[in-house]
């Protein structure tokens, strides 16, 4: 069988698991940013845990045959310390150009802060369904999942159970 996992985090895996996902099949997978588990405090952090994504984890992948993609983005813990947020998200258009980084993530909320909603509003994603959007602040091309996806009806449900 011919696996694809689209959301596993290898940084804190072994190579014990990558010689036992090749053995069980999986071909390609996809490797989120996440949060470190403790807040990184500098942007230098980030640029070095995205290089790791798309140098290291790409070859340690590449090791057992299996092709490496991530995505790189603004974690919700980080995105409640105001200033380093937006140095982080001027980062981005600079990494999503590189071979290998396939979406903007992960996303989401933690503690429900407005500084945490304010990077990827709904009026954002919206206009992200019409077609085609420059994200304001950092110039980047925002795209979303295929209109077929899982993902995609999730993103539009979400946008017209907000419109009631
Ligand atoms: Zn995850």
């Amino acid at each position: 069988m011919k696996i694809f996992d689209p959301h596993v985090h290898m940084t804190s895996r072994t190579t014990d698991d990558y010689e036992a996902m090749a053995a069980a099949g999986i071909l390609a997978i996809v490797e989120p940013a996440f949060w470190l588990g403790q807040p990184r405090t500098f942007v230098g952090s980030f640029v070095d845990y995205f290089n790791s994504l798309l140098g290291w984890e790409r070859f340690r992948a590449s090791q057992f045959g299996i092709r490496h993609f991530c995505t790189i983005g603004l974690n919700p813990k980080e995105a409640n310390n105001p200033k380093l947020a937006g140095e982080v998200i001027d980062l981005l258009p600079r990494f999503l150009a590189k071979d290998g980084v396939v979406a903007v993530g992960e996303l989401g909320f933690d503690d429900q802060t407005d500084d945490e909603a304010r990077w990827f509003t709904r009026d954002d994603v919206a206009k992200m369904i019409a077609g085609g959007f420059l994200h304001p602040e950092t110039g980047v091309r925002m795209s979303l999942p295929m209109r077929s996806s899982i993902a995609f009806y999730l993103i539009e449900t979400w946008l017209v159970g907000f419109a009631r």
